[in-house]
């Protein structure tokens, strides 16, 4: 039987968003009686030695050509290692480079590519995923005939893999990439550092059009936020807007979040706004229109204007904290 490769970014870290597709690579593999074969692109503290706990073998891709994510050297480099590794699957977190790179991958590899898994399984030596369709309303169960199955998968929708007794060995193979001269980085922005990542956030404080201007966000969602201890995050609507940045975009085509609460404000609740909140444990919500669909999926909720409705929760809220 081939082994399962499960491929992460060093730049990312090993949190939560890398664990979850460890322990799927992990129970696929002892499902399937094989390996965990991990490819660490990129190095960072700790990284490859926290992978190993978990993998049977790393693999660290970090030569300086990788230093600074670029896709096609990047790609390069993983058809390489793939091609010797030879695996059944090929596992993605559900980072902004995975998802770039694992379609590409498939098509290098020869394989078949899916996105957004839910749940990952063999079945004799076919892998089945499942993802969500329809904005959430459904699910499909893939079957993904051609080898290897390359898979991104949705990190908070699997738990961690506990850690082994006996570390897997680290290597560092040469590999024969050169950088790419037909693309230049113009200008990288990256999120905030020390901020907690979207995905990883316990409370989130959300808001949709509703929320009307960037100065809202600013004044009025923000300084709640603070209070929460949460993260920001928004609509497609408003990010379009341009009244928050994308990468806090939750949804369908945003980041799927998981947090304990999220407060979701002036934001009507849309089947594809409802697919990356699926995993929230409460909803919380602030809305004008007592029929909006988000108060159909919330644990609490307020009709009402948010204006009127926050300084009041930002006075009873300081009022607790002191
Ligand atoms: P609206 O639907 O316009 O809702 C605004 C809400 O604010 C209304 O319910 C209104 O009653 C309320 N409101 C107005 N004023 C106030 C006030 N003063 N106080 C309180 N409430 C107020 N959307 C996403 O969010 N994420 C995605 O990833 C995403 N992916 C998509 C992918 C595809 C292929 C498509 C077709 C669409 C996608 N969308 C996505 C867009 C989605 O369909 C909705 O258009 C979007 O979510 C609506 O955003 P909203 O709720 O902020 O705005």
């Amino acid at each position: 039987m081939k082994d399962i490769v499960l491929i992460l970014f060093a730049s990312s870290g090993f949190d939560k968003a890398a664990q979850g597709p460890s322990g799927a690579a992990r129970r696929l593999a002892d499902q399937a009686g094989v390996r965990v074969r991990a490819i660490v692109v990129g190095e960072a503290d700790n990284f490859a030695a926290e992978v190993a706990q978990i993998a049977d073998t790393v693999l660290v891709a970090d030569q300086p050509e990788l230093n600074d994510y670029q896709p096609e050297v990047c790609l390069n480099a993983l058809t390489q290692l793939c091609r010797d590794l030879s695996p059944a699957a090929v596992l993605f977190s559900n980072d902004a480079y995975s998802q770039e790179i694992a379609p590409r991958l498939a098509h290098r590899l020869a394989g078949s590519a899916v996105g957004d898994g839910i749940e990952i399984r063999m079945q004799g030596d076919v892998v089945r995923v499942v993802r969500q369709v329809y904005g959430g309303k459904a699910q499909a169960v893939i079957e993904l005939k051609r080898s290897p199955a390359v898979v991104w998968l949705r990190a908070r929708a699997f738990e961690p893999a506990p850690a082994r007794a006996a570390a897997g060995p680290i290597t560092r193979p040469t590999l024969d990439i050169k950088a790419d001269d037909r693309t230049r980085i113009v200008e990288r922005n990256r999120e905030g550092t020390g901020e907690v990542r979207l995905e990883d956030a316990r409370i989130i404080v959300a808001g949709g059009r509703g929320v009307g201007s960037h100065e809202a966000f600013v004044t009025e969602l923000q300084p709640l936020a603070e209070l929460l201890r949460a993260q920001m995050a928004a609509s497609r609507a408003a990010c379009d807007a341009g009244w928050a940045p994308a990468m806090w975009q939750v949804g369908q085509t945003g980041k799927k979040v998981a947090p304990e609460l999220y407060v979701a404000i002036g934001i009507s609740g849309a089947s594809q706004h409802l697919a990356g909140i699926s995993e929230a444990k409460n909803i919380a919500a602030i809305n004008t229109d007592p029929e909006a669909p988000i108060f159909k999926h919330c644990r609490f909720g307020i009709v009402g204007d948010y204006r009127r409705i926050l300084p009041l929760v930002r006075e009873k809220l300081a009022a607790v904290a002191k």
